[in-house]
């Protein structure tokens, strides 16, 4: 089963972490140490207890039917909790004789507080335990991860007939969804981001009506899910001819772009690779103009682990999935992103992304 491996990786970290009991709150973590398809939603509204010698998920009525069919011939026990979720927890847990429980740090303070005083025992909380088995993918995730970006690479090629002088970015936010929707996506890995002139030049742009106009940058962000896994993938075009200022600014972030995927090996610091990508874009005059990291990792969430910015300490691993997307950004000017999608392989970066990367005048 899918949540075999998980589990067995999990237990080994508590034996180090010498804690009995671990308590998984953070939804997206509960859905991956289940590995239950088609049971949850984004609400905080379970408790994946796992221990030396249990899985138990407590859950209530709205999820508890689904989750008992999901956990047929799977190692996990599933508890309907018909008082509160984590008052039935810690008296369970009092009863097996657990001593030492242990929270994710995500967990709200508020219910960490509480969660503690109902217990008693010692409470120790573990950052990132779940996240850091997340982050190297199964081949099962690897390929609904490049099914997501195959059909965002579908997206951006209808997209681009929308592209046209006085079409609204609006407009073409709202067009991106109805494709990838209509093509089988599950909604959208993040609210799509279509910047044009002045306005690309915002690492994040809100949508506006501002209309297209020639001349224009235009950089769309974006990304389908399929599976429960997302995509996330970045184009700046020009619409009509690119200016020279336009074309020396895009082709100093491909360049960078070229470079942080090369310098993509494993055991890579993902800071380095950030330094390598970030230094093409320093020699060309704009190290001012790119501020954010360099690339984060691509999973059931749209930014999870490893972060590639120039703190990321954390070495690459094989079976970690990646964006590498530099950027340059010129106040009143306008902006170029362009990001990819790579899986960390045994002898470097495979690039999930098949959109072009060549300057495009529309
Ligand atoms: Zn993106
Ligand atoms: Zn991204």
């Amino acid at each position: 089963m899918l949540c075999d491996g998980r589990l067995s990786t999990l237990r080994s970290k508590l034996r180090d972490a010498q804690v009995d009991a671990f308590l998984v709150t953070h939804p997206v973590n509960v859905a991956y140490i289940t590995g239950f398809e088609g049971v949850f939603d984004s609400e905080d509204a379970h408790a994946a207890v796992v221990s030396s010698d249990a899985a138990v998920l407590y859950t209530d009525s709205r999820y508890f039917d689904s989750a008992l069919r999901a956990s047929e011939g799977t190692p996990w026990q599933v508890v309907l909790a018909k008082r509160d979720l984590f008052v039935t927890v810690c008296e369970d847990l009092a009863q097996e004789g657990r001593s030492v429980l242990a929270l994710e740090t995500s967990v709200p303070y508020g219910r960490f507080k509480f969660i503690s005083e109902q217990w008693g025992g010692n409470v120790a909380a573990l950052d990132q335990l779940v996240e850091r088995i997340r982050k190297v993918k199964e081949a099962d995730e690897l390929r609904r991860i490049l099914a997501a970006q195959q059909l965002t690479d579908r997206t951006f090629d209808h997209i681009l007939d929308w592209l046209r002088p006085g079409v609204t970015e609006l407009e073409i936010a709202l067009e991106l969804e109805f494709f990838m929707r209509r093509e089988g996506s599950e909604g959208v890995a993040f609210p799509p981001i279509v910047a044009s002139g002045p306005n690309s030049a915002f690492p994040h742009a809100r949508v506006t009506v501002r209309e297209l106009t020639q001349g224009d940058f235009v950089k769309l962000d974006f990304g389908a899910v399929v599976e429960g896994y997302c995509a996330d993938m970045t184009r700046t075009v020009v619409l009509g001819a690119a200016s020279e200022r336009q074309r020396e600014i895009y082709r100093a972030v491909l360049d960078a772009n070229l470079a942080g995927i090369a310098a993509i090996a494993p055991g890579v610091p993902g800071r380095s690779v950030d330094r390598v990508a970030r230094s093409v874009i320093e020699d060309r005059g704009f190290g001012d103009r790119f501020g954010h990291g360099l690339g984060h990792g691509v999973g059931m969430q749209v930014h999870e682990l490893p972060s590639m910015g120039p703190r990321g300490s954390e070495s690459l691993l094989v079976g970690n999935v990646v964006t590498v997307e530099p950027g340059v950004y010129i106040p009143g000017f306008g902006g170029v992103r362009i990001e990819d999608l790579v899986v960390v392989e045994e002898h470097g970066a495979r690039v999930l992304t098949g959109s072009a990367k060549e300057l495009l005048e529309l």
